[in-house]
């Protein structure tokens, strides 16, 4: 598929998703959020489902936990325009907390409502790599025995046979308190490395995949690559 037909279909993707009810918070969403990004690019982030800011703005990762996606992106030479960013649900998952509307975690009943067009989004995209944030995501593709402390940083085999590797969700690295955020951090940068150094492994592949902006961006961001065994640039990249 070329890239303007990848557009087109993503577009149609979102008119059958604007008309979805499948559940009930199809009719509480204000904007459904479908992925937005590089639609040929062989990297798909994949996050858990849209937040307040998501769901008013119909883009996901749009609040602090995307801005410290976008400055997670930037460490390894990444714009989010350079990449597919999505989410295993299209609407916000909210709930009535005494008169205040709360984010909530997605039930799996409406995991699985969305799958379809998660999957449809995959389809078009065609990754090589995803990238999925926090165990929610992760479990959508791995199944419920998935665990985030255990498991992260590691290639699996995910949908149409691409590389599947899952890391802490920014919105919890946001929420670290205390003796362990350093060392999360570190483990985040590790797992960001990892997905770099397999996003330059199939931009080496001769395979007619490669797409020109995606190549671009890695030219730019060899340009700007750091020693990764410089103390001193670590540091600044921990600094997410
Ligand atoms: N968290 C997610 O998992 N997705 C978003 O789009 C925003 C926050």
């Amino acid at each position: 598929m070329d890239i303007d037909a990848r557009r087109a279909a993503l577009a149609q993707l979102h008119t059958v998703v604007d008309a979805c009810r499948r559940c009930a918070i199809g009719s509480t969403r204000t904007k459904v959020v479908c992925g937005v990004g590089d639609p040929a690019s062989p990297l798909v982030i994949v996050g858990e489902g849209p937040g307040e800011s998501e769901d008013r703005q119909g883009e996901p990762f749009v609040g602090r936990a995307g801005e410290l996606l976008t400055r997670m992106l930037a460490a390894i030479g990444l714009r989010r325009e350079d990449v597919f960013i999505t989410n295993t649900i299209k609407c916000r998952a909210s709930t009535d907390a005494g008169g205040r509307i709360a984010n909530r975690a997605p039930m799996q009943e409406e995991m699985a409502n969305c799958r379809e067009y998660l999957d449809n989004e995959l389809e078009i995209v065609e990754p090589r790599i995803i990238l999925a944030l926090g165990a929610p995501a992760a479990r959508s593709f791995l199944g419920p025995g998935f665990s985030i402390t255990r498991q992260r940083g590691m290639w699996f085999r995910g949908p149409n046979g691409c590389d599947l590797m899952a890391t802490y969700h920014p919105a919890y690295v946001l929420r670290l308190t205390g003796g362990n955020i350093n060392a999360v951090k570190k483990l985040v940068w590790a797992d960001l490395q990892a997905v770099r150094a397999k996003l330059d492994a199939v931009a080496g592949d001769v395979a007619p995949r490669a797409h020109l902006g995606v190549d671009a961006a890695l030219e730019r961001s060899s340009s700007q690559a750091s020693d990764p065994d410089s103390g001193e640039e670590i540091e600044l990249k921990l600094d997410l």
